[in-house]
């Protein structure tokens, strides 16, 4: 049997064919396959769980191969997302991300007429005490309405996860983003401005093909400016069948490996200034696993910080409001 991913759904009947009738099974399916809805759904966790809003991406980065391999973009309608929201929060889930490759873009070209911060409004407007994540966000959908609604929700995490990938213009447009520097740093400076302890982390990608060490440095200069909660960092690796896999990439992996970790060494100094302003607050806290030292628990706030707290197995699952004293390597504070 050969199927893709937008048929995953129909194993069973694959199945069947393939032992009913002793054939090979062929589905190659990429376009237009219709969402598949009411389909059991196993999650792991009883807590935490994902949510998925939306299919696919049209955006076509020059370095990624899901726009050829999951097609284009399909939003579900909000009724099923809201369905299944309310269904989590009956079964107990406190902690729902809300999953798409580009979840600014939810809604685009369906007739609902309900966008992705209109979404995040009715859920939010569910009953019942839980928290609403969401990933991946495309700076260049990213709306500041998005963000006067993470602001204005109170069940919205105030989390934005919101990938740049270099800090120069050149290599944007290279990499086919579709929005440069300066609106990056205006969507970003406008969210800081508006959502008191948020969250801000993104992805960077080190040494894409025809990046030099000036192009680099715009990316050291904007995460200094910027000062990111957290960061993901890539070395730049070619995915084959994509337009980046066939530019000239004269730089070696050795130079490209110190600029990683220059950059490493940059966003280390960062954190640590930014998670020490942690210190003195008092933070509502998922409480979603064990500590590091006995007796200690761990969860996290709103945001993306892990508090640990004295506590046991049974505040598993549970909100508790937590106040922080010190850091440690860990930040460590009393439950109240
Ligand atoms: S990097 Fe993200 S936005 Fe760009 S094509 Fe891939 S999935 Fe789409």
């Amino acid at each position: 049997m050969v199927f893709g991913t937008q048929v995953q759904y129909r194993l069973p009947e694959f199945i069947y064919k393939r032992l009913s009738g002793g054939k090979r099974v062929f589905d190659l399916t990429l376009q237009n396959a219709e969402i598949p809805e009411d389909q059991p759904i196993k999650r792991d966790g009883s807590f935490k769980g994902w949510l998925p809003i939306m299919y696919g991406c049209d955006n076509f980065c020059t370095y990624c191969i899901v726009p050829y391999v999951r097609g284009r973009e399909r939003s579900r309608q909000p009724e099923r997302i809201l369905a299944e929201a309310k269904e989590m929060i009956a079964a107990g889930y406190k902690d729902i991300t809300l999953l798409g490759q580009n979840v600014n873009s939810y809604g685009k070209g369906s007739d609902s007429g309900v966008n992705f911060a209109e979404l995040l409004r009715r859920i939010n407007a569910l009953d019942g005490d839980f928290r609403i994540r969401f990933m991946t966000s495309h700076p260049k959908d990213c709306t500041r309405e998005l963000i006067d609604t993470i602001r204005d929700c109170e069940k919205v995490s105030s989390h934005l996860h919101l990938p740049f990938q270099s800090g120069s213009d050149r290599i944007l447009k290279r990499m086919n983003r579709r929005y440069d520097r300066e609106k990056y740093l205006e969507l970003v400076n406008y969210a800081k401005e508006q959502i008191p302890d948020l969250s801000l982390t993104s992805d960077i990608i080190v040494g894409f093909p025809g990046e030099n060490y000036e192009d680099f440095k715009e990316t050291l200069s904007l995460v200094r400016e910027v000062e990111f909660t957290s960061l993901f960092t890539f070395i730049y690796s070619p995915r084959e069948g994509t337009p980046a896999a066939v530019m000239d990439d004269p730089v070696s992996r050795e130079e490209k490996g110190k600029w990683f970790s220059e950059l490493l060494k940059v966003q280390e100094e960062i954190a640590e200034r930014n998670i020490r302003k942690h210190i003195g607050k008092t933070y509502k806290v998922l409480c979603d696993g064990v500590g590091s030292k006995d007796g200690f628990m761990s969860g996290h706030n709103s945001g993306t910080a892990v508090i640990e707290f004295k506590g046991d197995e049974s505040m598993l699952g549970k909100f508790v409001n937590v106040k922080v004293n010190s850091y440690d390597g860990v930040l460590s504070g009393t439950a109240e």
